[in-house]
């Protein structure tokens, strides 16, 4: 059975890092051009840094140079190119039919981005006419529409499994520009479809609560097993701006979906705990949108802007010394002494009740409060840089 490349997001190196330890086969990136103004996006320097430690896992860096191109960026998008090619990324990610020309002329590879919402298979067609070796497809395709494509033409798909959704066709959605003046489309969307609105129906005030655009998350944890069964390439998690914490539990997750139902598909089994594990660094309710038809009023919410919000990661393992146990922490939210919490990483996970904390100074201390504050913890197993420790 062909296993899908699992592809996350990273807004800057440690994030890079952080996926591709997780579990992620490849990672897509922001560098000069793309639509994530906000995302720590990678200096050149940064992006081939990225790009060795990649290949040395044998694994992959794609680089998003997904904006709508005005004429007077063409000569910097254009050298821009020739730099990527020149340090190996494996790919990059591209709307504009200039930017795609402009590919032809290095040997870097063309991913189609969502963000020319690829419905249908003439579309498709076209676009491999013109040396694209992959569609990311839109988000609104069905699972109808993507068994005929793959079964129709040949070439590469790339599907979103999880993230945050847009209200329009991906970014293509001026509502931003007119009432923030940020362009959707220059990395600027200040996701005013999920802001909260009040309605008037000529100068009275529809309805008690306020309304809003705010979509659903996508979740497909449910569906690996048959987006692996229709042979989809790549299965996509959305996220530059999301933090490490979130990237390496939706990373393992799916890692390990992926992983149990191409080593044994008779055997396998979906588990409802993947659902509550994911749920639990989610801000939003997840369903499947698009894919399963059954889009409707239920994939938003018109009732004001609801969002979770936990804090579950309580620290980052920096060291650990076999000889005592203790392992060098830097705090991300509060914890003490008694508390239950968890240890995992992409090879562990088991649980205990904190007994010892240990100050920079090695003073025990009861209370952990201060943001990345260093202590050190007496740990029952071998913990590796890297691994997380989160509530129970
Ligand atoms: S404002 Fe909302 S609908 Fe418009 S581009 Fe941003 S996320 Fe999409």
């Amino acid at each position: 059975m062909k296993k899908p490349e699992l592809l996350a997001p990273a807004g800057d190196l440690e994030r890079l890092k952080i996926a591709l330890l997780y579990g992620a086969d490849a990672v897509y990136i922001g560098g000069a051009f793309n639509l994530r103004a906000n995302a720590d996006n990678f200096k050149l320097e940064e992006i081939k840094e990225g790009v060795e430690y990649a290949h040395k896992l044998n694994k992959k860096v794609y680089v998003t140079v997904n904006i709508a191109l005005h004429n007077k960026e063409y000569e910097k998008v254009e050298n821009y190119l020739k730099k990527l090619d020149k340090i190996n990324v494996d790919a990059i990610i591209v709307s504009d039919p200039v930017i795609i020309e402009m590919a032809k002329q290095t040997n870097l590879e063309v991913h189609l981005s969502t963000q020319a919402s690829t419905l249908n298979k003439e579309a498709i067609e076209f676009w491999k006419k013109e040396n694209v070796s992959r569609i990311v497809l839109a988000r609104e395709c069905t699972k109808e529409d993507i068994i005929d494509i793959k079964n129709n033409i040949d070439i590469e798909l790339e599907v979103f499994i999880h993230g945050a959704m847009c209200a329009s066709y991906s970014g293509r959605c001026v509502l931003s520009n007119f009432l923030t003046n940020r362009d959707s489309n220059r990395g600027g969307c200040s996701q005013i479809c999920r802001w909260d609105f009040n309605l008037y129906d000529d100068k009275h005030l529809e309805g008690e609560k306020p309304f809003t655009f705010c979509t659903k998350d996508l979740s497909m944890a449910k569906h690996i097993p048959e987006l692996i069964d229709m042979k989809v390439d790549s299965l996509k998690i959305e996220g530059r701006m999301r933090s490490i914490y979130y990237i390496a539990t939706v990373v393992k997750v799916y890692r390990t979906l992926i992983d149990n139902y191409c080593h044994n598909k008779e055997k396998y089994a979906y588990n409802l705990k993947y659902e509550s594990i994911l749920r639990r660094v989610a801000n939003r309710d997840s369903i499947t949108q698009f894919f399963d038809g059954n889009f409707g009023k239920d994939v938003q919410y018109y009732n004001g802007r609801q969002e979770i919000t936990n804090q579950d990661f309580l620290g980052l393992v920096l060291d650990y010394d076999e000889k005592t146990n203790l392992a060098k922490l830097e705090q991300r939210n509060y914890f003490k002494k008694g508390d239950k919490v968890e240890i995992f990483g992409p090879d562990k996970s088991f649980n205990f009740i904190i007994e010892n904390i240990y100050d920079e100074e090695k003073n025990e201390i009861e209370i952990v409060r201060h943001p990345k504050q260093i202590v050190y913890l007496k740990v029952p197993k071998k913990v590796s840089v890297n691994d997380m420790m989160k509530i129970c």
